[in-house]
């Protein structure tokens, strides 16, 4: 006779837990019972016999009512009350809370969680690895199982590594039944990280993404309107094969955020900046409005981000240029950063702004408009001829060098000082230096730490991504001077690493075949800025009032050959910009 609880011959049980080549919750028939080896069995399926231990079997012969007992003046099933239920009710386990897919880095922490409904007690859960290599998960080492009274139980995998990534699946098991709910974990090295969109808006409620990646195929976009938390598909999660996507039928005024997943992996890239779309009226307005105002002409040049035309003001008849930024390249926020910047400034030789456009004349693109230089750039202008003199260099470099003291004075430090962004404003009785280009222009008394905009005119600070400040536009303008006196560049080398190494080590001398004609005082200058620690670069005013700047002015001929060389090479660098702005004569007159 089997002594109570031990199942006979015959009876129906059920597997509920993991168990080498079978299945939880797989019914078998136990065919004899041994107290030391367990249960002989014969699965259904296969028809096969094994010896399991005796608990990971469960009787599932008996009626599953047979087991309820109730507590006299209880109510037998509580819903809010899962402790009574689990002593009142054996039913079948549910998910109230299934597993959810997991995407990490390498390194971090991947945590599975659910939760079932109340079903009773002693339950039984197992995790396993279903794909690619099936395995059963044991509390070991990186992983950790848990679970708790009220049906929650946790797969924590610590220090996950690729080969983490893979299916699990969660059984959850008691007398009644099973229940199983499965998810994907994806590993990833933290190296290939997805960018965030870039956003281009087409129309208040419309706007195009686009994103770069080399390591990834297919993408799906999602979008989270600001206050919501909710991220949504566009497309019903149709996968992309492209790099761009127009995303349709937002709301005009309100303010959005976008962001890309990679498959298979799904990578998630950062969510975009906010964007807020503009009001159908307004958008209209702004763009009416510039219309009705400007009449543009044609192009001046290019630079990093904007293409800066000419126009003319129909109020006033005057000339402007009009500096317009994709918001593709340049957010909306730093346009208007430089614009305000730019309006706020007074100063002889740095650029005046007027007005600032959002989305116009075109959604997308931000129009500032400015005072036109009536000129080309500097270099191009100094060395129109066959030579110039050091006297000119002084001159020029006198009206930069207070440009950037006004600056300084007020905190501010332009951080893109370069041949592109100082032009010569032929207008008026003599040449007048035009510092132009402000969009990296920051605030000295905030940590600012930017990427170099221009490695050739960049600082070891620059380079090196630490703080920037005042002392960044003083090793530019050394360089800027070192350049403007012998047409050749003082750290450029053939690669980009070894121009890098000679910045670090400020590996510069002044060779006597570009150099002999150059004044001492002009050498000496430019060691005083060219310096790697920068505290040690002298100011502004302090170069205003150095001997070279002081001195009687210098006529020692330098040749325009080089620096129209080098002007070339860097406009091969930018073929979008041409070393003479095109349809404008300068030099006719
Ligand atoms: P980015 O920020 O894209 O580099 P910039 O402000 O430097 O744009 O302008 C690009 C080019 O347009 C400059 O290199 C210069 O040749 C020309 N430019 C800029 N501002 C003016 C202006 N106010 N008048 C005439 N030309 C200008
Ligand atoms: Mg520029």
């Amino acid at each position: 006779m089997y002594e109570h609880n031990i199942m006979p011959p015959g009876t129906q049980a059920r597997i509920i837990c993991e168990w080498p080549d079978i299945n939880v919750s797989d019914t078998v028939s136990v065919i004899a019972y041994d107290p030391l080896q367990g249960y002989l069995v014969r699965t259904n399926t296969e028809l096969e016999e094994h010896w399991l231990p005796q608990q990971i079997l469960a009787n599932c012969s008996r009626k599953p009512w047979s087991f309820r007992f109730r507590k006299h003046g209880r109510r037998s099933v509580d819903a809010t009350n899962y402790q009574d239920n689990i002593m009142t009710d054996i039913t079948c386990p549910e998910f109230s809370e299934k597993i959810k897919d997991v995407s990490i880095y390498c390194g971090s922490k991947a945590i599975f969680k659910c939760r079932v409904k109340p079903c009773g007690r002693n339950l039984h859960v197992s995790w396993r690895k279903t794909e690619p290599d099936p395995c059963v998960m044991r509390n070991s080492g990186r992983f950790i199982i848990n679970q708790n009274d009220e049906g929650e139980t946790l797969l924590v995998i610590n220090n996950a590594r690729n080969s983490d990534s893979g299916t699990y699946l969660c059984t959850i098991s008691n007398e009644i039944g099973s229940a199983e709910c499965s998810a994907s974990l994806v590993v990833v090295e933290a190296s290939s990280p997805l960018p965030e969109p870039k956003i281009q808006v087409l129309s208040c409620s419309s706007v195009l993404l686009e994103w770069e990646s080399d390591s990834y195929k297919q993408f799906l976009v999602e979008f989270c309107k600001l206050g919501t938390g909710e991220w949504l598909s566009p497309n019903n999660n149709l996968p992309l094969n492209s790099q761009s996507y127009t995303v349709e039928h937002l709301i005009p005024g309100e303010t959005y955020s976008f962001r890309i997943i990679a498959l298979p992996n799904k990578i998630i890239s950062l969510p975009s900046l906010a964007l807020t779309l503009p009001v159908a009226d307004n958008l209209r307005w702004q763009q009416e409005q510039f219309k009705r105002r400007y009449i543009e002409l044609e192009e001046i040049d290019r630079g990093r981000y904007a293409i800066v035309r000419k126009a003319q003001d129909r109020g006033t008849g005057n000339e402007v240029a009009l500096k317009q930024v994709s918001r593709r390249k340049q957010s909306h926020k730093v346009t208007q950063a430089e614009y305000t910047l730019l309006a706020g400034i007074q100063h002889y030789n740095i650029i005046h702004a007027m007005a600032l456009f959002d989305n116009a004349p075109v959604p997308g693109i931000d129009t500032i408009v400015l005072e036109l230089v009536k000129g080309p750039l500097l270099f191009t202008y100094i060395s129109q001829n066959d030579a110039y003199i050091e006297a000119d260099v002084c001159e020029y470099s006198k009206q930069l060098m207070s440009a950037l003291s006004w600056l300084h004075g007020r905190d501010l430090a332009h951080l893109d000082v370069k041949p592109e962004n100082v032009m010569v404003d032929l207008g008026h009785s003599s040449p007048i230096l035009k510092l132009v280009d402000f969009g990296d222009c920051v605030n000295t008394c905030k940590n600012v730490i930017l990427p170099p905009a221009c490695l050739e005119f960049a600082s070891p600070e620059l380079v090196l991504g630490q703080q920037v400040g005042k002392h960044t536009d003083y090793w530019a303008v050394g360089v800027f001077l070192y350049v403007l006196l012998s047409g050749v560049s003082p750290f450029l080398d053939d690669s980009l690493e070894e121009t890098t190494a000679n910045i670090l080590k400020c590996d510069f001398c002044f060779p006597d075949d570009y150099f002999c004609n150059i004044s001492s005082e002009a050498k000496s200058l430019i060691k005083k800025l060219l310096i790697v620690t920068p505290s040690q670069r002298i100011s502004m005013n302090e170069c205003i009032d150095s001997p070279w700047l002081k001195s009687v002015p210098r006529a020692n001929i330098i040749p325009s050959s080089r620096l129209r060389t080098f002007q070339q090479r860097r406009h091969r660098l930018n073929p979008t910009t041409p070393t003479t702005p095109t349809g404008i004569n300068y030099f006719s007159t």
